[in-house]
């Protein structure tokens, strides 16, 4: 299939993306001048939407391991052997003081995250609570949480109490998610994110490459979440964990890295895409080309069982490609449009008047 790159850019700068066949041509693409021409245009989308913006997001891994449910890539499974942390949750002095550091550090959106099926105890909801508020008092911080299949009522209630972003992956494509978790079904991640969606949050929802999916299972996941239109969609590469079931993969390159990242993008040409854990793993010394590649994220900072670079580093990575970190807070975004209810003419993100063509500006062009 012969994509029409200009077509391509314009769409993308109205907040349609582009449709199932141009994504899976995408998938196929290998020939260099094809690359370049899909870079550029990712770059032109990124630049039109967040400019030179990065969100910037960190974790506190508040509650570790010993998890009851089966995802075979994650090694703080209590099924599988690994050498991964277990404890139980912190407090929420300690998660606060955790938030302080990486906000001098430059995160500007933090993320409690905790290992189970869902979170549900009254100590656990009472420590969140009390490290919203504290977050949201001392730092001024997005604040954030990872909590597993989380139900209304709850979640109202840490809403209520400063949770501003949820985040819950759907991991990989419907049609692939058995392969890769065990205990619990695509619909039950799906509901969950529906909720928060119907509560006003700003949804952070993604998953996790190099797992053994194919790149129609990519197409899937990307067409998944603009139907359920999340506003940030962190990009993770597995970063294979010994003793888990996926500990012997090592299945993308860099360049697959990258057309991942540009994939989304223009699948979701409006939204939050953030690089997150096994990027230095997989993508080396390309880690510098992720903006170029359509990303205006990053998580900076240590993973959940991984250790990160050094701020510094992704500070300098930020800078070489002119990029700033982007201040809180994060509204939802708008919806990224599919290509068969697109209307001509329509500033779909209300960004009419947004900065020139980028596939025009030496500054930003390869
Ligand atoms: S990904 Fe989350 S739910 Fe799945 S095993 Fe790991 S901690 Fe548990």
């Amino acid at each position: 299939m012969q994509l029409d790159w200009t077509d391509i850019t314009d769409r993308g700068r109205r907040g349609v993306g582009i449709s199932e066949a141009e994504a899976l041509a995408i998938g196929n693409m290998c020939d260099e001048a094809e690359l370049t021409e899909l870079f550029t245009t990712a770059e032109a989308v990124r630049f039109h939407h967040h400019g030179t913006q990065v969100n910037t997001c960190g974790i506190s891994n508040a509650k570790s391991g010993r998890c009851p449910e089966k995802c075979n890539f994650c090694s703080q499974s209590a099924h599988f052997s690994t050498a991964a942390p277990a404890y139980t949750v912190k407090s929420a002095e300690t998660i606060i003081d955790e938030a302080k550091a990486a906000f001098e550090g430059g995160v500007r959106e933090f993320s409690i995250v905790m290992a189970g099926k869902a979170i549900t105890r009254e100590p656990e909801l009472q420590v969140l609570e009390d490290a919203f508020k504290g977050i949201r008092a001392q730092t001024g911080m997005q604040t954030c949480a990872s909590l597993g299949l989380m139900k209304r009522p709850e979640l109202e209630r840490l809403k209520a109490a400063g949770m501003q972003s949820m985040h819950h992956n759907l991991e990989t494509a419907r049609s692939f998610h058995p392969n890769i978790v065990e205990s619990h079904t695509y619909d039950e991640e799906v509901e969950t994110i529906r909720t928060a969606k119907e509560l006003g949050m700003y949804v952070c929802s993604g998953g996790i490459f190099g797992m053994g999916e194919s790149w129609a299972h990519r197409v899937e996941m990307a067409l998944e979440l603009r139907e359920l239109d999340v506003d940030s969609v962190p990009i993770n590469f597995l970063n294979p964990r010994p003793g888990t079931p996926l500990g012997h993969l090592r299945e993308l390159s860099p360049l697959d890295c990258l057309k991942i990242i540009a994939l989304y993008r223009l699948v979701l040409p409006t939204k939050d895409l953030i690089v997150c854990g096994g990027r230095e793993m997989n993508l080396g010394d390309r880690q510098v080309d992720i903006f170029k590649a359509g990303a205006n994220g990053l998580m900076l900072g240590n993973y959940l069982t991984t250790a990160g670079q050094a701020m510094a580093q992704d500070h300098g990575l930020m800078a070489a490609e002119g990029m700033q970190i982007r201040p809180p807070p994060h509204k939802p975004l708008p919806r990224s449009v599919p290509p068969e209810i697109r209307t001509e003419g329509t500033d779909v993100g209300g960004l009419a008047g947004k900065p020139v063509d980028p596939r025009t500006s030496p500054a930003l062009a390869k």
